[in-house]
Parts: C-alpha cells; structure tokens; sequence
C-alpha cells in the first residue's frame, strides 16, 4: 500500500547552508534527535555538497540513508526538467514526498521497499529529507544550465554542440552493437528571400515552424537538431538507407506542404535534404560530410529533393 506523506521542508528558508547546517540542527531539536544522530546528518550533508550531479546527488544520499533506515529503491522525479531518476528495485510499499524551498518546486522522491515502513521511519526520512534539499536545487540549477546550452534559442531544438555529442555517440553505438545509423541534412531553399522580402521577424517564424514541423515528422527515437541559420539535421538511430530515405521524402514534402500564415499571407517553403549511412570506415566527421555534400548534389539539381551518398 503506497503512502503520502509531505516533507516539512518550506519553513527553511536558508540559501546557503553554514557548516554547521541550523536546519538540520533546528529539525533534529523539533524530532528529538541525539547528538549522535545529528552527527550522521551532518555528515550526509556535506557529502551531497561534493557534486551538482543529480543522479550523484540521489545516489549518495540513498546510500547515506540505508544507514538508518532499509530502503530497496527510490525514485526522483522532475517533470520541469524531464528528470526520472531509479535506483534499485521497485516495490509496493512506498513513501513519497514533494520537495520543495521556499518558492521552488523540486520535484518529489519515493522510497520502497517489500516490508512496510513505520511511523518511526517516516519521521527519519523527513528529518533527513531536510539534508537533501538544497544540495538538490543546485545540482538542479546545473541540470538546467547544460541543458540550455545544448538548446536552440529561437526554436527550442538541439543545436550545434548538442549535435555533435549525439554523432559521437550514436556512432560509438552503432559500431559497437552493429546496427545501421543513418544521416539527414536538411538546408532551406532560398532562405534569404524571406528575410529580405519580409523581415527577419518573419525569417525567425518561417525557422520556427520548419524546426515544429519537423519534430511533428519524426519517430520518437529520431534526434533533431538545428545546426545552422537554416539548417537542421536528423540522426536516425538504427535506421538504413530505404527508412533514412523514406523519411527524408516525408519531410521534404511536409515542409512544402506545411505553408505558414503570415499578415494574411502564405509562406510556402521548400527544401534540399542530403542523407548518408554510416559504412565501417566513417568517422562522425566523414558522415556528417557525406550527407552535406549529399544536400549540396540536391541544391546542385535544383533545390526541393533530396539526395544520396
Ligand atoms: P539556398 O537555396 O542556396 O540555400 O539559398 P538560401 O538563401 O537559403 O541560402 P543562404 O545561405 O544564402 O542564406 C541563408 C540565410 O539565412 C542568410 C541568413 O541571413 C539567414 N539566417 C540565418 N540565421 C537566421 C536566423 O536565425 N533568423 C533569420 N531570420 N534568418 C537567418
Ligand atoms: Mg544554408
Ligand atoms: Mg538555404
């Protein structure tokens, strides 16, 4: 049977916590804890303060916890920031408890485990919750500033540098589990007569309903990324040649077809794609310039098709 119960973090409201951490030795007065218990608290909490690594942060501080108190697995969820943490198994009976500071959200930890847990261990778990929390908002604040800087501004997509660490990886896995990878892409056509016809403003639009085009385009598992002015780039994991093609045919003509309204006027685009696959002697490099000089053939022959190398 799974019970609720709320962690009474919110009347902290210390940004910075001392060495000596009043919150928890305020708690510890409140719950009764002895000298030796605070000890261990404090020490949980200096410990969560050597890494802004959330998965880090979870795992020191559930290993800390099975000091005290039998746990067979947590859970850490964040939806703001699409964070869904495990470790160890999953059982029916379980604590929950929402995180939060002062004005801030953190998102909410389960503990479970096959036996019930007690009143005695409910109130453990909150006192050490308290040890938890700020430790947590920074490593969420640092989640949060990796994530922006892989992130395109205007259209919320992967960018440049996100792109080349997927490449690299994906062509690790590839290699490694022997499974085709696959290459799209993908330049606007005569782009800069937008901008210079009808504004940059409007240039940004176009870019913005190109990049939400494609991401309505694609498979789940497809990565999309938007590496240039007006250019994009779809990794397509496990996929050859006929389903790379497939898919580029698709989005070639919904961009086409996909017309934006813009002061009462239809925009229509087009677009050149290029697509490669991954062979045994290509690096990232030479995929990625395999597939460019693929789109360069589709310019070549007249833009709004795609092309193959
Ligand atoms: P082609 O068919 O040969 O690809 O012609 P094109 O006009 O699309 O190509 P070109 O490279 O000459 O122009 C790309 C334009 O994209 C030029 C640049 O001003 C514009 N651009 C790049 N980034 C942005 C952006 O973020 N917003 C807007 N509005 N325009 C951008
Ligand atoms: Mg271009
Ligand atoms: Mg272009």
């Amino acid at each position: 049977m799974a019970t609720l119960s709320t962690a009474q973090t919110s009347d902290f409201d210390q940004s910075v916590q001392p060495p000596h951490h009043p919150v928890l030795l305020a708690k510890a007065t409140e719950i009764d804890f002895g000298r030796q218990d605070i000890d261990k608290a404090l020490r949980i909490a200096s410990a969560l303060q050597t890494t802004l690594d959330i998965q880090k942060i979870i795992e020191i501080f559930i290993f800390e916890v099975r000091r005290w108190v039998s746990i067979d697995g947590a859970q850490f969820t964040y939806e703001e920031q699409q964070l869904n943490l495990s470790i160890g198994h999953q059982y029916d009976n379980s604590l929950t408890y929402p995180l939060s500071i002062p004005k801030q959200a953190l998102g909410e930890i389960t503990f479970m485990r096959s036996k019930r847990f007690t009143a005695a261990e409910n109130k453990t778990l909150k006192y050490l919750l308290c040890s938890l929390v700020y430790p947590l908002r920074n490593g969420l604040s640092y989640e949060k500033a990796l994530q922006a800087a892989l992130k395109d501004p205007l259209t919320g997509i992967h960018n440049r540098a996100a792109m080349n660490t997927s490449l690299t990886r994906e062509v690790d896995l590839a290699r490694r589990h022997q499974t085709p990878l696959s290459l799209i892409v993908i330049d606007l056509d005569y782009f800069k007569r937008i901008n210079d016809t009808l504004g940059h403003d409007a240039g940004d639009q176009v870019l913005q309903h190109v990049a939400n085009t494609l991401l309505d385009t694609i498979r789940g598992s497809d990565m999309v990324f938007r590496f240039g002015g007006e250019e994009f780039a779809i990794l397509l994991t496990n996929t050859d040649k006929k389903g790379a093609m497939q898919l580029a045919q698709r989005i070639r003509r919904a961009i086409e077809k996909n017309a934006i309204k813009l002061n009462e006027e239809k925009i229509i685009s087009t677009a050149s794609l290029g697509a490669a696959c991954l062979s045994a002697d290509d690096s990232e490099k030479s995929l990625f310039q395999k597939a460019d000089k693929a789109l360069y053939a589709a310019k070549a022959a007249g833009r709004n098709c795609i092309r193959f190398r």
